[in-house]
């Protein structure tokens, strides 16, 4: 699933490579990817719209078009995509709704298992829209500071790596950047967040950010299906200490990696390393 940086990967090269493009025609191939809207009110509301700018909130993708009157949102869930270029040059095999721009290429959302969600939503009423409200700090918001962090695990008795992973508490960890996190500042997944101590709570907060900051600069981690806009792989995957190494020695000390399951979903650790 693409994590923050995967979106943030895909959100920085649609700034600089559509901005500015106007939307000439839209298919809808699987009308279930859009949350309520028809096909035909999606086509025409976005005919003729152009691609002010982008943000990102947590794993959501927010085009913002014609100068912020409208938002077409984008959760990409497990498989989801965008690919760009010329139609001749873009893998067609899952593709769920095509954009035609106003330079002959096209915007395609790909998605293998169509759990992705697109929605069109007024700018002004983008704040109230209820899956983005209910949502927690961005990791790499200005907001998103080590004493924040601390209120947010000081008040759950969960343990650690859930509370990561709820997107109402943080917005925008998921399974193999939660993992490696908590590698890369030693805490144990298992461990109940109120009980870190505000030491523990500031290396991970470190963790955090430096974990997410070199993802971005490999552009995300392809070892699932994860394709940036130019269909290209990121490669964190190379960089990864502990995720899916279940039997493999561990970088720093040796012990063998394990795995754990935390909520259905595979942990996974150093047992020396994280205590
Ligand atoms: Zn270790």
């Amino acid at each position: 699933m693409p994590e923050l940086p995967e979106v943030e990967t895909i959100l920085r090269q649609l700034e600089r490579l559509i901005k500015g493009r106007k939307i000439k025609e839209v298919q809808v191939a699987v009308p279930r990817i859009l949350y309520h809207l028809s096909p035909a009110d999606f086509k025409k509301r976005l005919r003729g719209a152009v691609f002010t700018s982008f943000s990102r909130r947590g794993k959501f993708l927010l085009c913002h078009m014609n100068e912020g009157e409208l938002v077409m949102l984008i959760h990409f869930r497990m498989t989801g995509s965008l690919l760009y270029g010329t139609p001749s040059a873009i893998s067609k095999a899952h593709t769920r709704i095509s954009f035609w721009l106003d330079n002959d290429k096209l915007l395609c959302y790909n998605d293998m298992r169509k759990l992705g969600k697109i929605e069109l939503i007024k700018g002004e009423l983008v704040d109230n829209f209820h899956e983005l409200k209910s949502l927690g700090p961005d990791p790499l918001s200005p907001d998103f500071s080590p004493q924040l962090l601390y209120n947010i695990l000081q008040g759950s008795r969960r343990q650690v790596k859930e509370l990561l992973l709820d997107q109402h508490k943080i917005a925008g960890l998921g399974n193999i950047y939660a993992s490696e996190v908590l590698f890369d500042c030693g805490i144990h997944p298992q461990k109940k967040a109120h009980s870190l101590s505000p030491e523990e709570v500031g290396g991970l907060h470190r963790s955090i950010l430096k974990i997410l900051h070199l993802a971005i600069e490999s552009r995300g981690c392809s070892i699932a299906n994860y394709v940036d806009l130019a269909g290209e792989s990121g490669a964190f995957q190379e960089l990864r200490n502990v995720y899916q190494r279940e039997g493999e020695p561990c970088y720093r000390c040796g012990e063998l990696i394990c795995r754990i399951k935390q909520q259905q979903r595979s942990t996974y650790l150093c047992p020396r390393c994280q205590q």
